[in-house]
């Protein structure tokens, strides 16, 4: 099913026609959430520098320090002092990597725009393969994972269900097995960007805008050095933050649940009637069960519903105080202010 439904905007090579090729040579800006990376900044800048100019762009690479607690910020700031096509962002907290990706999108300049981990685990030749598809007219060219090397069984399962499960709720079209390591157009960006919502998945929000997109495949490489910035625990907020923000499924599964509920209800009524018709009290013990289990599961589903209303409740909530996504401390190197969607506060 999410592969009838990618073939609709998404990743429709062959199918429509596309956009003249892009000839300009263009600036070509890279964005990288940073949150306690001292391992392997580094690498990472060396890497991206001696990869990129292959490109045939111009070059700004924006870090964003996500409130990091070790010493990536002082290392940032080292690497823009040499390196004048670096803009180095600190943000005020920890805002979490979706803020720190939309700060870097806000601040970006470039014609095309790529979002990368600052790990190396998104190759950065891949980059190149994305360029092209960009000059070729796409406008979305997203990195799709043949492999991921260094990830454990279990999260391998539980991020593919999540993915095509995902896929079938939301009602637009949404690739799978891909990650935020994405080339954008500038008018991909601008679209995103100008949406007032506060609390941003741009996982979902970059197909949500359409465009053309289509997959770049590649092999996912293990961390350089350093570990995970997301426990299990913070995955499963992600993943409730995703599907809350991007599809009304759950409150639509909610009244499946009900349905359920009632058939079940209905069946223990009438099986109840049955027993005591055909055996006067000798069902009774087993009609006490019944209604218990029936009354706890109605007020499991009715507790969940609560819930679920709730979790809507909270982010609407969030949205009308209407707090800016993230806050700049600082700004160093060039590049424009990382003020947008943000309130003047930011
Ligand atoms: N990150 C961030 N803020 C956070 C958590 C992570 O900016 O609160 C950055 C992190 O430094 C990295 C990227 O987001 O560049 C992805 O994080 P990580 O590599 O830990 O995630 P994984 O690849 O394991 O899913
Ligand atoms: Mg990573």
């Amino acid at each position: 099913m999410s592969g009838e439904r990618e073939t609709d905007h998404v990743s429709q090579e062959g199918g429509q026609s596309r956009r003249p090729p892009r000839a300009a040579r263009g600036l070509l800006s890279v964005v990288i959430p940073c949150h306690n990376e001292r391992e392997v900044i580094d690498a990472t800048h060396a890497r991206l520098v001696e990869v990129l100019p292959a490109a045939g762009m111009d070059l700004e690479i924006i870090y964003i320090d996500d409130g990091s607690r070790d010493d990536t910020l002082q290392l940032l700031e080292a690497i823009a002092s040499r390196d004048a096509r670096v803009q180095v962002i600190e943000l005020a907290r920890n805002f979490g990597q979706q803020a720190a990706m939309s700060a870097g999108l806000a601040a970006s300049r470039g014609d095309a725009i790529v979002i990368t981990d600052a790990d190396l685990q998104d190759p950065p030749e891949v980059i190149l393969d994305m360029v092209r598809k960009w000059r070729d007219g796409v406008d979305v060219a997203y990195g799709r994972r043949r492999s991921r090397e260094g990830e454990t069984k279990f999260k391998l399962v539980t991020a593919s269900l999540f993915h095509r499960l995902f896929a079938r709720l939301i009602p637009y079209p949404m690739p799978v097995d891909t990650g935020d390591f994405k080339l954008v157009d500038r008018a991909v960006a601008d679209a995103v960007i100008a949406l007032p919502e506060k609390r941003r998945y741009l996982r979902s929000l970059v197909p949500w805008a359409g465009f053309r997109h289509e997959p770049v495949w590649y092999d996912r490489h293990a961390r350089v050095a350093g570990v995970t910035k997301y426990s299990p625990w913070k995955l499963l907020k992600l993943a409730g933050d995703a599907l809350v923000l991007s599809s009304d499924a759950p409150v639509r599964l909610t009244w499946v649940a009900a349905a359920g509920l009632a058939c079940v209800g209905l069946g223990g009524m009438v099986t109840a009637a049955a027993c005591s018709w055909l055996a006067a009290d000798r069902g009774q013990g087993v009609s006490l069960a019944a209604i218990t289990a029936v009354a706890c599961l109605a007020a499991a589903v009715q507790t969940a519903a609560v819930a679920v209303v709730g979790e809507y409740v909270v982010r609407a909530y969030r949205e009308a105080q209407g707090r800016p996504t993230w806050v700049v401390r600082r700004t160093i190197g060039p590049g424009r202010a990382a003020t947008r969607p943000s309130s003047k506060a930011a």
